[in-house]
């Protein structure tokens, strides 16, 4: 019998396994994915976002655990576990000389409308690059790894981990943690949490999965059904605004349209929702998803004009170009009277300052609604373009309860061998909205807590046994 049973392959089962086997245990990690699509949707990121009082390696400046603190006070409107949001940020410190020791490299950020290079540390080839690290750490460490393994089901009794099914094989372990990420790419789940909208549709049915189509939230599924305390709701999660033909999974960052900021963003009738200015785009970026979820159809078209070009990541489709706003309105299917109405508005309103897209500048819209507070230029200078955007959903917060030591709970218990890392804990942290870099941090951190806890638990049990004896 194996110590450790760790189930998933992504970024938080790694760091739970690594860590467990440097502290002794022997390690039996379950991937659901073949092997060429393992580390789930780990493998799409690009960055952590990191702590540090002064300059660190490709990290700039300072960033503090009050400033992180102040911005997940921020991006989740206090939905957030103050003891587990500090203990993730002041672990960030720390956690990259580790990571560094099993093969991740870092490199400086590019600069862009991301404006991340003081907060965010990349990771050198992106995510693809630090998942095969791990992998190639763990077999290096005798980690036994087995893909095309999607654990069906848990034996579970009083709280207390007893086996896994796999294919039908039951797969006992003293202690298991669990990193199979969210729900996200379980489309009934998301229609059954979403429902019908005011308009009579199925928003769900409308929304691309950004990641991996492995995490069908089966064992979340099963242990909250039975009973396992829980965080968050069905509909909260991280939802980027897409370009509209991305794929159904697996789109990556390549289809984010990342020039919001530089320009309006309107639904199917032509009309603004939400303030394109509010803040910076890191923080402001995994909301549009959901606001454009909100709108009829679950569909919206950023417009921008060439003032702006050069200015943010060109996303990998481009976008609809037209000499005129009538020519860019009747290439996108808007009624071009809504759309000339609602830009020659939007430009009465902008109050130009000094645009300037590193600060919150002073460029903003008065008399306005909804304002845009910030970066607000009119649209004026052809060629115009647009982007049609549909709801990406990255991964979703409805997980399992944990603390401070990473165990699942139960009516408010602390399992003594099952522990819980990544996006299946990832609420606690956030309850709703998102900063940059802080999927990568909880899972981490929580991984490393899970993988030293699980390994504890084993070693504690086996003393317990040899005093007994
Ligand atoms: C396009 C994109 C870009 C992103 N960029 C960033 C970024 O730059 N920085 C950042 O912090 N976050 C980013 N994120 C979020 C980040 O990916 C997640 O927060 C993080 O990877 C979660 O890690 P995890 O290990 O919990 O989940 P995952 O990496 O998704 O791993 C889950 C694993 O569980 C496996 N699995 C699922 N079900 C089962 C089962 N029943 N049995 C066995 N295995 C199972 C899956 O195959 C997968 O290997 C991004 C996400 C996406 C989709």
């Amino acid at each position: 019998m194996f110590d450790i049973l760790v189930v998933g392959g992504g970024n938080a089962a790694l760091c739970a396994a690594l860590v467990a086997r440097e502290a002794g245990a022997s390690v039996l990690l379950l991937e659901a994915a073949p092997k060429e699509w393992r580390g789930g949707n780990s493998i799409h990121t690009r960055n952590i976002r990191s702590m540090h009082d002064a300059p660190q390696d490709v990290l700039l400046e300072a960033y503090s655990e009050e400033e992180y603190w102040q911005d997940m006070l921020k991006v989740t409107g206090g939905l957030t576990d103050e003891k587990l949001a500090r203990l993730v940020i002041r672990a960030t410190e720390n956690c990259r000389g580790w990571m560094y020791k099993h093969g991740v490299r870092f490199q400086p950020s590019l600069s862009g409308t991301l404006n991340l290079s003081r907060t965010n540390a990349f990771f050198m080839g992106g995510g693809k690059a630090l998942i095969n690290a791990y992998f190639r750490s763990a077999e290096q460490l005798g980690i036994e790894i087995r893909y095309n393994s999607p654990v069906d089901s848990l034996d579970i009794q009083d709280g207390q981990f007893l086996a896994a099914y796999v294919n039908g094989e039951r797969i006992e372990a003293k202690a298991c943690v669990l990193a199979s990420g969210g729900f996200e790419s379980n489309r009934e789940w998301l229609d059954e949490a979403w429902g019908v909208n005011e308009y009579g549709e199925h928003p769900a049915k409308n929304f691309l999965i950004r990641g991996t189509r492995f995490n069908n939230g089966v064992l979340l599924r099963q242990l909250l059904d039975m009973g396992a305390d829980s965080v968050s709701d069905a509909t909260q999660a991280h939802m980027v605004a897409v370009d509209a033909r991305a794929p159904l999974y697996d789109g990556g960052i390549c289809t984010r349209v990342d020039c919001v900021s530089f320009g309006i963003v309107v639904n199917k009738h032509a009309q603004r929702f939400s303030d394109e200015g509010e803040d910076f785009w890191p923080k402001r970026y995994a909301f549009w998803g959901r606001l454009v979820a909100h709108q009829p159809s679950q569909i919206g078209y950023c417009i921008i004009d060439s003032k702006v070009l050069g200015r943010f990541m060109p996303p990998v489709f481009p976008g609809e170009k037209a000499d005129t706003l009538e020519e860019l309105a009747d290439k996108l299917g808007l009624d071009r009277n809504a759309l000339l109405d609602t830009v020659a508005k939007y430009n009465k309103a902008c109050r130009v300052g000094t645009f300037d897209h590193t600060v919150m500048d002073d460029c903003h819209t008065e008399g306005l609604e909804p304002a845009k507070t910030h970066w607000a230029l009119p649209i004026d200078q052809g060629p115009f373009y647009g982007y049609t955007l549909k709801p990406g959903i990255t991964f979703t917060y409805l997980g399992l309860k944990t603390d401070e030591t990473a165990a699942v709970r139960f009516n408010g218990e602390a399992s003594h061998n099952l522990f819980v890392a990544g996006e299946m804990m990832a609420g606690n942290v956030l309850g709703k909205g998102y900063a940059a870099g802080v999927g990568m941090a909880i899972g981490t951190v929580f991984g490393m807590l899970a993988g030293a806890e699980a390994a504890k638990s084993v070693i504690s049990e086996e003393s317990e046994k040899y005093a007994a004896a």
